[in-house]
């Protein structure tokens, strides 16, 4: 299958065109669907829930967020003539399905670019092209595809600054295009209902605290929210998980409900025409050169989705400590920056960036625990879980990754949140039993004087856990574990 293909021709037949909704829930800025519109044919909307195959399927608090995408989607769409189709079940026999009941000639994508979508579609496009249906993918979902960004020699970029500042000199935004008024469809189609796939919760509905408005208008809402708010200080405020400084687009950006050019777009029109300064207009580009980094990565490097990308982490000698790894999921490891963290992922689907950095340090080096349960939970647990990003932060976290963290810096619970939320409104939003303690040691509350305790109503160890580790001594072991990892480095090296 080509991808992105320089001419638009109209095919020989007035056929409909099938156009399969995977990650690109959006109207507006939609390649597939723009070249599906420009050959004058009647258009074929459908989704496929596929749980089965190479393809993971979505965790539990992204299929929320899916489902109120979807309905968002097919409201637009039947809004303008093309009512969407839902099916469940294995993708490529249903997309044959569909090909017969439509007669339809032609199947246009947005490509997925991670390892396992990416040979099933290519694999599918394979099959019905020899056939004779006209498959044709495209990118609607990264600021550049995979390959296109490549070092001097030719190769993958494994260092962050100098693949986003050849992304952004080597890649010319596309145009962006606005929802279609109207879209001629097909009536009749046989489709599911949407309330058969039970994406949601009911009983109980723990995702009754979940923010954000799934859809391409929550999208562009909160892309102006952001535009027009916090990205004036985006800079200043972004790490400190207090206040409302990040854009919040992740889930948006992962289900393809906006595109991240718009995104910049966006942000750079306001910075032309003075609203807010360059700089964070480009900041904000930075960190979605980072999303395009994470997925050319996993594109090109398939193993790491579960192996260390530098192989010889792979030795790290993990402990498996199922209480610490409970600690840590539900918020009770005696660490309150850590705790108030992993209770706002459990009730609200999202973390703040700086603080998903504190938990997960915390688990792959104060607990020793494999980055890999930590990934997994956040896959169930984040409505924005994305292949690329979630992996590659891992990765990152672990000292494993391309470009990461190095491991021997140990993120300090402690002065992270006396530095990040030195006011402590991130810890008592989410940790409301330890709202009566001082600034001074809300988080470090097994230091505090009893008498202090005692005011504030704690008892630690009741009220509030005493700490799972010590976390000079969980450092140092820390370190002592990575010595495994230069051994092992040492004998790839002989
Ligand atoms: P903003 O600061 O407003 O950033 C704008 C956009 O840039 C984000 O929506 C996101 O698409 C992108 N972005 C920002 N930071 C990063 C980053 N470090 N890596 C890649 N893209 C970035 N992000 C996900 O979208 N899905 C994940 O599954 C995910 N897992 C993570 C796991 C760990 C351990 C860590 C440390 C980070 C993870 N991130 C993940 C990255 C980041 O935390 C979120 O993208 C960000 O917090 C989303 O909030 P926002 O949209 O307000 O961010």
């Amino acid at each position: 299958m080509e991808i992105d293909p320089v001419t638009t021709e109209t095919p020989p037949d007035d056929a409909p065109v099938i156009v399969w909704f995977r990650r690109d829930l959006r109207l507006a800025d939609n390649p597939a669907l723009t070249h599906a519109m420009a050959t004058g044919r009647p258009v074929v909307p459908v989704y496929i829930h596929d749980e089965g195959g190479t393809v993971r399927p979505a965790g539990a608090a992204s299929r929320w967020w899916l489902d109120g995408s979807l309905r968002a989607l097919a409201a637009d769409l039947a809004r303008r003539g093309a009512p969407m189709i839902l099916r469940r079940g294995d993708s490529e026999a249903e997309l044959r399905r569909l090909i017969e009941e439509t007669g339809a000639s032609a199947v246009f994508l947005n490509r997925l670019f991670e390892p396992g979508a990416w040979t099933r579609d290519a694999d599918i496009a394979h099959g019905l092209t020899t056939e004779g249906v006209d498959c044709r993918g495209f990118n609607g979902s990264l600021l550049a595809r995979p390959g296109t960004v490549l070092t001097g020699s030719g190769g993958p970029y494994k260092v962050f600054t100098p693949f986003l500042k050849a992304l952004l000199a080597g890649t010319e935004p596309p145009p962006l295009t606005v929802a279609p008024a109207a879209i001629a469809g097909i009536q009749g189609v046989a489709s599911d209902s949407l309330d058969d796939w039970a994406l949601k919760p009911t009983r109980p509905d723990w995702a009754a605290g979940f923010v954000g408005t799934p859809g391409e208008a929550g999208a562009m809402a909160a892309l102006e929210t952001f535009v027009d708010g916090a990205l004036r200080t985006y800079s200043r405020d972004r790490d400190i998980p207090g206040v409302s400084g990040t854009s919040r687009l992740s889930p948006h950006l992962h289900f393809g409900e906006l595109s991240p050019w718009r995104a910049v777009a966006a942000a750079r029109a306001a910075a032309a025409d003075g609203r807010v300064p360059g700089a964070e207009a480009e900041k904000l580009a930075a960190q979605l050169g980072w999303r395009d980094f994470s997925s050319h990565l996993l594109h090109q490097f398939p193993a790491m989705a579960d192996r260390a990308f530098r192989p010889d982490y792979d030795a790290m000698p993990w402990r498996d400590d199922p209480a610490g790894l409970a600690a840590w999921q539900t918020g009770r490891t005696g660490f309150p920056i850590v705790d108030a963290g992993m209770r706002q992922l459990w009730a609200t689907g999202w973390m703040h960036n700086r603080v998903r950095m504190i938990v997960g340090s915390f688990l792959v080096k104060d607990l020793l625990i494999d980055w890999r349960h930590g990934e997994r939970w956040f896959w169930n647990t984040l409505v924005d879980a994305d292949p690329g990003n979630n992996i590659q932060n891992w990765q990152w976290i672990s000292g494993s990754g391309a470009d990461a963290a190095p491991y021997f810096r140990v993120f300090n619970p402690v002065t992270q949140g006396e530095k990040f939320d030195a006011d402590g409104r991130y810890v008592r939003t989410w940790v409301p039993e330890l709202r009566g303690l001082p600034d001074r040691w809300l988080h470090a509350p097994w230091s505090a004087p009893p008498e202090i305790l005692r005011q504030a109503g704690i008892r630690l160890g009741h009220d509030y856990p005493r700490p799972v580790v010590d976390h000079g001594e969980a450092r140092l072991r820390a370190l002592e574990a990575l010595r495994t990892v230069s051994q092992a480095r040492g004998h790839h090296e002989d």
